[in-house]
């Protein structure tokens, strides 16, 4: 039984890291097959790839190539048939259900394409309340979500409902929420899906500033091809499987250190 492990192992609920220099997501041999009566559909054939520490991935490829699949084995939102997927160390295959959802409130944060803020909440008031479901002990820290307000443009715009903030503001509002708990991995499904050009630049340089300059580790799911050119790399999937792997123009994992020929520019005020 493996939940021994799991509940003496604090670390996991705390911000250090246990051995920080495995890679933060390991898929092996990742399958998830679809099953309605006689009908079978293999969604995700045997992916094994790692994403580094502080790397900024994507993953692209065509409509019903895997990538939601992927997102969802990924994310602990869904059971592999087989393989597995060690997030931090921890194996999601060796949990309860339970384990398994307390793992993901801990360390994984998402981003989806439709922003899912809650309408009757202001700004502030939906970033307060993800803090208050992720169950830290700890208070919220208000100078970090200052600091998050300064990083992403939208301090002075955290008293308002999401109806009274653009498309870009209100994703990089449900991007201040995704960072509030400090994840270890926030997971990001087509997070520009639903913006205009400019807004999907702003929302992209704030995805890359994060993870500069908090060292977050992002991973990305995007049909967007130009989406994908802020990431280290890119995995392309078809038909299931990994086709291709291409690094970014500064190349692979590097976090924080990365120069600025990627530099995410002055922060998009007004978008
Ligand atoms: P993408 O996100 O790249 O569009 P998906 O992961 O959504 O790809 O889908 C991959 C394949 O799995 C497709 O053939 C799709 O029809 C199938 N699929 C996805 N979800 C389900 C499901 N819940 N039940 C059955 N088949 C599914």
């Amino acid at each position: 039984m493996t939940s021994g492990r799991w509940h003496a192992d604090p670390a996991i609920y705390n911000r250090e890291v246990p051995d920080q220099t495995s890679p933060i997501i390991l898929a092996e041999n990742l399958t998830k097959v679809y099953r309605s009566g006689r009908i079978e559909v293999s969604a995700v054939r045997g992916v094994s790839f790692a994403v580094e520490r502080g790397e900024f991935v994507a993953i692209v490829g065509p409509s019903g190539s895997g990538k939601s699949t992927l997102f969802y084995l990924l994310g602990g939102l869904t059971r592999a048939t087989n393989g597995r997927v060690v997030i931090d160390g921890v194996d999601f295959a060796a949990l309860t259900d339970a384990e398994r959802t307390r793992l993901r409130k801990h360390r994984i944060a998402f981003v989806f394409q439709k922003f899912n803020l809650l309408p009757t909440l202001t700004a502030m008031g939906n970033i307060e309340l993800a803090y208050a479901v992720s169950g830290r002990k700890e208070p919220l820290d208000h100078k970090y979500l200052d600091h998050l307000g300064d990083l992403l443009s939208i301090r002075s715009r955290l008293g308002h409902r999401p109806s009274e903030l653009s498309g870009g503001e209100q994703q990089r509002v449900a991007i201040a929420r995704a960072l509030i708990t400090r994840p270890a991995i926030v997971l990001a499904d087509e997070p520009t899906g639903n913006l205009d050009t400019k807004n999907s630049e702003a929302v992209l340089e704030m995805l890359v500033l994060s993870n500069r300059e908090l060292r977050q580790t992002v991973l990305m799911i995007t049909h967007n091809p130009e989406a994908a050119q802020v990431a280290d790399r890119t995995l392309h999937m078809r038909d299931g499987e990994i086709e291709k792997v291409e690094n970014g123009a500064v190349g692979a994992a590097g976090g924080a250190h990365r120069g600025a020929s990627r530099a995410a520019g002055p922060g998009p005020a007004g978008v």
